[in-house]
């Protein structure tokens, strides 16, 4: 077992005195100070101490290739040599960002043509938002404003995205959400506010979106649907199967556009390229990053329907611009980057091997099912929770005094493996796609210790 009382890296007092940290508790953070990782390989980091970490985590859900993939090193160094900057802006371009385009398109969902490239995830849903607005505008349907999105839903945390976020850290002193910002229940099985069964899962999200769409003013009010296939930050929550193909058919019906944010769920994290896929859906827009890159460089984007695009491109025709950019859309260097990583998740055999250890990560949940504290686990290929509960029978949670999203996190390092702990009681895993059924049932075997001391 590590011993986290003697993390005593000097850095840590002058990050403690200038470092602000993304989503932290700076109270917090001042008197813990932070966990500084020196290095990574395949399916682990070290951190300053010269600890050995298993990351079940992949970083923030992103690292889906491992650590120290050589081949992505050396496409970002020839890229960074011959042309580390081209921009998109004036009709410039790069080769790695055309190609990427290119490649994204013949592997995302059919119904999808076009690319715009971001920083992140985030800034895709910022930029969906801009999109869908500027769309409806040109349509002459300027009064289609409102979004709506699902409870627990994560899509980043812009100014207006994180709106669309319903997490409410991410709106406490920060005046959100907007007022065109709606939500509807969460397809949660194992919390269920009205529901027990699949199939009532499924009828209520649709006569909630439908009822919602009529209490905003009906369809031509409403832009558009945003959901994660598999909400992630919310706490992994797989909805029943078929709940997405649904979701499809309302907005379809509704006439609202539907946005499916994989920022997490794609490249292979559960299982086919895209979560799309497991139902067949094609959505009118998709977000994504993280694993596009798998960490290695920042980017992110936004793909959409040709008929999406034919209408924003339709308002240029004078030669007028659609002021909406950033400096590193399409940098050449995460370009190439995901180009390289793009090739590992085919050609290189990732995704496949993603596919393979997913029966061991299934297995591995299950294993930890009969824990006194474990209420629910739950999964799609290899993204995965582990809900705890004070009480199985009540689904009682723990006291929030307990602080057990910290004691776990602890707990778990001191046992050599990384996950997010998050909500009151939820353990969240998204191992790299290349873990071996080795590494996969490692990680279990740590994390069922991690429980058992904590009891
Ligand atoms: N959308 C989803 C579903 C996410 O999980 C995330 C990040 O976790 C985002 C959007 C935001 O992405 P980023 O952190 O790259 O800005």
């Amino acid at each position: 077992a590590i011993d986290t009382t003697a993390l005593v890296s000097p850095l840590v007092e002058i990050d403690r005195q200038h470092l602000i940290h993304p989503v932290s508790s700076m109270r917090a953070h001042e008197a813990r100070g932070a966990t500084v990782l020196t290095s990574g390989k395949g399916m682990y980091v070290r951190d300053a101490d010269g600890n050995d970490l298993l990351d079940a985590f992949a970083g923030l859900w992103c690292v889906n290739v491992g650590y120290g993939q050589d081949s992505i090193v050396k496409a970002a160094a020839e890229q960074m040599t011959k042309l580390p900057y081209a921009t998109g802006y004036f009709h410039f371009a790069s080769e790695p960002a055309i190609l990427l385009a290119e490649r994204l398109i013949e592997l995302a969902p059919n119904s999808l043509n076009r690319v715009y490239f971001t920083l992140g995830g985030s800034d895709a849903v910022d930029s969906a938002i801009r999109f869908i607005t500027n769309y409806y505008n040109v349509m002459d349907k300027p009064s289609k404003k409102q979004f709506i999105a699902l409870e627990r839903g994560y899509h980043g945390s812009s100014s207006t995205g994180a709106g669309l976020t319903a997490l409410a850290a991410f709106h406490r002193n920060m005046d959100l959400p907007l007022p065109n910002q709606h939500y509807i229940s969460s397809p949660y099985p194992y919390r269920h506010k009205t529901e027990t069964d699949d199939a009532g899962i499924i009828a209520q999200s649709v006569r909630e979106l439908k009822a919602k769409v009529e209490s905003l003013g009906g369809p031509d009010h409403v832009a558009a649907f945003f959901c994660e296939p598999i909400q992630g930050s919310g706490g992994v929550i797989v909805p029943p199967k078929g709940w997405l193909k649904a979701i499809r058919q309302a907005c379809t019906e509704l006439g609202i556009l539907l946005v499916v944010d994989e920022v997490i769920t794609g490249f292979g994290r559960t299982g086919p390229m895209f979560a799309c896929e497991h139902e067949g859906v094609e959505p009118d827009l998709m977000t994504v990053a993280k694993g596009l890159t798998a960490g290695y460089a920042p980017m992110g984007a936004v793909l959409m329907s040709e008929d999406i695009y034919q209408v924003l491109a339709s308002s240029t025709a004078s030669g007028a611009t659609i002021g909406h950019g950033y400096t590193y859309s399409g940098h050449p260097v995460s370009a190439a980057v995901g180009l390289e990583v793009l090739r590992l998740y085919t050609d290189g055999g990732v995704l496949a091997n993603g596919q393979m250890v997913a029966r061991d990560f299934a297995g591995g949940l299950d294993s930890l099912k009969t824990n006194p504290i474990v209420g629910d686990v739950r999964g799609q290929g290899l993204l995965g929770a582990i809900e705890l509960v004070a009480n199985k029978d009540t689904k009682a949670r723990f006291d929030p005094a307990l602080k057990l999203p910290d004691r776990l996190f602890a707990k778990g390092y001191e046992n050599g493996v990384i996950f997010r702990a998050f909500g009151d009681n939820i353990i969240g895993l998204a191992p790299a796609l290349v873990a071996t059924p080795d590494e996969i049932w490692s990680i279990f075997e740590r994390i069922g210790k991690t429980l058992d001391d904590l009891l």
